[in-house]
């Protein structure tokens, strides 16, 4: 007989009751130190003072209004992103799947209103991971994710990751736009070159592309600047962010330069709860705290210290672990033993990881993790892999 709960997720016989911190208390009582953070949505952790007393605070006075009105929360979170980012305009949505729809959407607008109604082509990357709608599995194309559901939202083809022999050849003056993670998260935590991303921007530019990047995973502070993609100095058309930037309520948006939001006129996009008064009370104190040039230094100084620590630990376990990946709190451990073993093993050692493709361990702490938390993650890890040689 079925469950009650649709049974489309693999779970763990874990179930949490109260969380503080990187730590989450179990319904038996057990301590785990939480590294998926929710899968890197609870950016300052769990039950964060102040956005526990932001959200208690707001929701004794106004949790929703319809987007038929003006809500001062949303134009205030909009106001920072725009201050903030390469972006003039933001839609606030509940998810990054809801994201990803309004940024395909807005790019087939786009050239839609430039008189090229025939030009919706987008190119996207093999092992991308932009949700679950349609369009979202169409941009991904992979087989887990699309099997017997098509027939598929068109105009979607994948390139190889960080083939630019390939972006040349599949670039041209039809194509609609390319939809990429500058870090993949769920293919593997692969972080797309510095050369790879200037080179994309400067062949959008050449062919009128959209260029469209997805930061909902690897963006809001996790590789230590406000969005991954400034590393390299290059900037969207559109960008997708959602996770992180709620700190735990479902929040997304979508960031836009005032020329690629130009078809988005009246009546073109909507959404019942995309930027609630809640949300975006929420959310402006996440990117308040999280854009603050101290607090991201400090991410940087926790990830170097991480980071040196994981090194050690691929070092001393090289039978299970293989190498280390990522940029700042966006860390992956490629592993010689199965993904899904190192993940079961460290619920034994009290410890949360997230498995992604390419047989990783993902590593995504709050952004605030505390240093003893980092040792006592190495000490679990290195305890982890222990138990998983023992079995060799
Ligand atoms: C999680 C994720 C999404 C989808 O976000 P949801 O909130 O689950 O809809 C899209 N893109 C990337 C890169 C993600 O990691």
């Amino acid at each position: 007989m079925i469950a009650p709960v649709l049974p489309t997720y693999n779970r763990a016989p874990l179930a949490f009751q109260t969380g503080q911190g990187c730590w989450l208390t179990a319904t038996d009582g057990r301590r785990f130190l939480d590294l998926g953070s929710g899968i890197a949505v609870n950016a300052l952790g769990h039950a964060p003072r102040e956005l526990v007393q932001v959200l208690t605070e707001q929701a004794s006075r106004l949790w929703h209004v319809s987007n038929v009105y003006t809500i001062p929360e949303q134009e205030r979170l909009a106001a920072l992103l725009v201050e903030k980012t390469f972006a003039d305009t933001v839609f606030f949505t509940n998810s990054g799947t809801e994201a990803a729809e309004l940024a395909i959407k807005m790019a087939r607008r786009f050239h839609y209103e430039n008189g090229q109604p025939g030009r919706t082509a987008i190119l996207a990357f093999e092992g991308a991971f932009h949700g679950r709608s349609t369009g979202a599995i169409a941009a991904s194309g992979a087989e887990k994710m699309v099997k017997g559901f098509g027939p598929l939202m068109p105009g979607f083809s994948q390139l190889p990751w960080g083939d630019e022999a390939a972006l040349r050849a599949a670039i041209t003056a039809e194509t609609c736009a390319v939809m990429i993670e500058p870090v993949q998260g769920e293919g593997g935590i692969r972080p797309a070159s510095d050369a790879f991303l200037k080179l994309l921007r400067q062949l959008c530019d050449e062919t009128g592309t959209l260029l469209i990047f997805d930061e909902v995973q690897c963006g809001m502070g996790r590789t230590g600047r406000l969005f991954a993609c400034e590393w390299s100095g290059v900037s969207p058309d559109i960008m997708m962010v959602a996770k992180g930037i709620g700190g735990g309520f479902p929040l997304g948006a979508v960031l836009a330069t005032e020329r690629a939001a130009k078809g988005m006129t009246v009546g073109s996009h909507g959404s019942t709860y995309g930027g609630n008064p809640l949300g975006c009370a929420v959310g402006a104190k996440v990117v308040e705290i999280v854009s603050d040039p101290a607090f991201l230094a400090e991410v940087s100084r926790k990830a170097a210290l991480f980071r040196q620590g994981l090194e050690a630990l691929v070092a001393a376990h090289p039978s299970v672990l293989e190498e280390v990946r990522g940029e700042g709190l966006l860390l992956g451990l490629k592993c010689r033993a199965a993904n899904t073993d190192f993940v079961a093993a460290g619920y034994g050692a009290g410890i949360l990881t997230v498995a992604a493709a390419d047989n990783v361990v993902r590593l995504l702490p709050a952004l605030n993790i505390p240093d003893e938390d980092i040792a006592e993650a190495l000490a679990r890890l290195d305890r982890t892999a222990k138990t998983l040689e023992q079995a060799q």
